[in-house]
């Protein structure tokens, strides 16, 4: 089980990592963008993180993740701004008035946040977006639950999906964004915003290990 506070601490965390992963998400949207994605990234977990602090200790789950979408949506300009914001607004409404969330919630948060990124961006697997580890993922979080695995042991098969996924947008041409004009100089180089899911989808793995 998830309390709400430990929600708004695994947002926090993720926040962190976003801020210390910053010039390397930069640098890698440098080759195949506006070398913006660090900035943009940190900047909307930043605001996530102080929009959540000031919010009261009984907030639950849903308005959590709730005012998390408004507030990045709000925050960030470019195009990660509305998937991540719709992925937050849709998760925020798979838990809604929780106080805590099961293992069940848990599915259903990443389902929701995951399918809204992928109604909102419309990319595919191979696009080489942050889709190609965000479908994996939860296609094998979904597998561990189907089979009863322990929730700790699907969460660890879906980031090792989803750094597969990661890994192979080298191999991909852009289809989607900014880098899509790129052609076949994308490939080669991982897609950033494949690189920021990773490391969203880890930090929140190991907090969720961490917890209990
Ligand atoms: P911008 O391209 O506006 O500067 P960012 O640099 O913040 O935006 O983010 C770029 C990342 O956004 C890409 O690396 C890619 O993973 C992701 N992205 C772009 N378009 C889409 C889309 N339609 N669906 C999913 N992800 C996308
Ligand atoms: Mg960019
Ligand atoms: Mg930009």
């Amino acid at each position: 089980e998830v309390t709400s506070q430990q929600l708004k601490m695994i947002l926090h965390t993720i926040a962190y990592k976003m801020d210390s992963e910053k010039e390397h998400l930069s640098d890698l949207d440098r080759e195949l963008g506006d070398g913006d994605h660090g900035i943009t990234m940190s900047l909307g977990w930043r605001a996530i993180k102080e929009a959540l602090a000031d919010m009261p200790e009984n907030t639950d789950c849903g308005l959590l993740c709730k005012t998390a979408g408004m507030t990045f949506l709000n925050a960030v300009g470019s195009s990660v701004g509305p998937l991540y914001a719709t992925a937050f607004m849709r998760a925020g409404a798979a838990v809604k008035e929780k106080m805590a969330l099961s293992e069940e919630d848990l599915l259903s948060f990443w389902t929701a946040f995951v399918e809204g990124i992928i109604e909102r961006g419309k990319a595919a697997v191979g696009d080489k977006t942050m889709v190609d580890v965000w479908a994996p993922a939860l296609e094998s979080l979904r597998e561990g639950y189907r089979h009863g695995k322990d929730v700790h042991a699907s969460f660890r098969d879906a980031v090792s999906a989803g750094r597969a996924g990661m890994i192979a947008t080298a191999e991909m041409v852009s289809r989607k964004g900014r880098s899509s004009r790129l052609g076949n100089r994308s490939l080669s180089h991982q897609d950033p915003g494949a690189v920021s899911a990773y490391l969203i989808l880890s930090v929140f793995a190991d907090m969720l290990e961490s917890i209990d």
